[in-house]
């Protein structure tokens, strides 16, 4: 029996139950099921094509079935797929945390891995209060931000801060102390990121890190919380909060799961802001977008905390089935081989200028409320009245069909609720990149 589009879309509706999505209105709907990919385009299955204009959520880097990527899964496939790291070790994770910690920033040495952004989170967090107990002090409460998303596992949610996704848990989640979203407060109370919102931010929390001696650590993205719909620091936060952690003794967790790998212009947002955290986050891009890996990076510090004699028992008692996978590991390796080999970054620069550029000109349109940018990064908020700030009701899912409109047009967009996001691929040319703004700011004109 053959099985076309008409089978595969009726049991993607039977039996698929899809993440961040009302099964309901999904089942009401024509979606998209792709088939293949090719640099920065994907084909569905009636051959229609798209740009990846969200990079697969947020994860593809130098395209789709790119050969050397694809090169290093098809000759690690054929030594072996995966054999296990608890305890043991295998030649593709081995190379891949030296490269990694010869890439992060000076001080993070130590590399666990995971499958998913959210793991590389729960892991920094476990990791953050172990170290506390194994030098004899009792620590529990950590300090996040209003907004934050950290991915959905109940540790990951427990420091995130998006009430939409997180409220539903509250009586699982453990307490955190919550600052406010930097930009949110900043808009709020002193209308910019102005250095003098910088140093009010920083004033609080001050403040509360001398009131509590019971901070585990500080959890943040790093330079945007890119999740709660694109909303930057003020520039110079990370740098400050880097000094006050270290001032008060209390660690930094820095997330760096959509940042990391070249999304805002260096291989790390900290790097822009000369900041080592104690742990760093990472994820997404990781393998360019191929297969699931996650890594939290750490110091010798940390490290050092959890040996002892094995009767002890200090050591970390955390893992996955498949930790360091062989595949994914390779591949990884050769997304950063791809980084130098191809100037990735280089010449990502005129992208990023040419973005600033073209976003000026969503001001022009009338329900555009706010455009955000840090480096390839982008979020376009939409309104139903800019002056009053009103936003369309929620249940309109006006961003949704701003996105469906695109669509038609071959880009394939995810909105934020109604923050349109543009996250390309590293690898876009500059023809792709101006046909994604043109279409989207079509899209947004013709609402009603
Ligand atoms: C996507 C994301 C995560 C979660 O990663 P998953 O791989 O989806 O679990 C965590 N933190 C940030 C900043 C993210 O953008």
């Amino acid at each position: 029996m053959e099985i076309g589009p008409e089978l595969l879309e009726r049991w993607d509706k039977e039996h698929f139950w899809h993440p961040f999505t009302q099964m309901k209105v999904y089942r009401e709907e024509e979606n998209i099921i792709f088939e293949r990919g090719e640099g920065v385009y994907l084909w569905d299955i009636h051959g229609k094509r798209y740009i990846d204009a969200i990079s697969s959520l947020w994860c593809n880097v130098h395209g789709h079935n790119h050969p050397k990527l694809n090169n290093a899964i098809m000759r690690q496939l054929c030594r072996v797929a995966h054999t296990t790291t608890l305890g043991s070790s295998n030649v593709p994770a081995v190379l891949l945390a030296k490269k990694l910690t010869e890439i992060a920033p000076e001080g993070l040495t130590k590399v666990f891995y995971s499958e998913d952004g959210a793991e590389a989170v729960e892991i920094a967090l476990k990791m953050a209060y172990h170290y506390w107990r194994n030098r004899g002090e009792e620590r529990k409460v950590f300090i996040t931000l209003s907004e934050a998303y950290h991915g959905d596992t109940i540790g990951a949610v427990s420091v995130g801060g998006i009430d939409l996704f997180h409220g539903t848990y509250r009586d699982l989640l453990f307490e955190t102390i919550r600052l406010p979203s930097p930009y949110l407060y900043c808009k709020k109370e002193f209308g910019e990121l102005s250095q003098t919102c910088l140093a009010d931010l920083v004033m609080k929390l001050q403040e509360l890190l001398r009131a509590r001696r019971d901070v585990v650590a500080l959890v943040l993205e790093s330079g945007i919380q890119a999740a709660a719909g694109m909303l930057p620091y003020p520039k110079g936060f990370l740098k400050e909060v880097r000094e006050l952690t270290k001032k008060e003794g209390v660690l930094l967790i820095l997330d760096e799961v959509a940042t990391g790998f070249g999304r805002t212009g260096s291989m790390f947002y900290c790097e822009q802001e000369g900041v080592t955290p104690d742990f760093m986050c990472l994820g997404k891009g990781i393998t360019g977008g191929y297969l699931p890996l996650a890594a939290t990076l750490t110091t010798d510090e940390v490290y050092e905390a959890f040996l002892g004699e094995f009767g002890e028992a200090k050591h970390f008692y955390h893992g996955h089935t498949y930790t360091g996978n062989n595949l994914a590991s390779a591949v990884a390796l050769a997304n950063l081989q791809v980084f130098e080999e191809e100037n990735t970054l280089e010449n990502l620069k005129p992208k990023i200028d040419l973005l600033t550029e073209r976003l000026k000109e969503f001001w022009e349109l009338e329900h555009v409320g706010d455009v955000r940018q840090l480096g390839f990064m982008a979020g376009i908020e939409l309104v139903k009245d800019r002056e009053k700030g009103e936003p369309f009701p929620y249940g309109e899912r006006t961003g949704f069909k701003v996105a469906r409109k695109c669509w038609e047009k071959g880009v394939f967009l995810r909105p934020l609720g109604d923050v349109m996001v543009l996250m390309m691929p590293l690898v876009i040319g500059e023809e792709d990149m101006n046909y994604v703004l043109d279409t989207l700011k079509g899209a947004i004109a013709e609402i009603g």
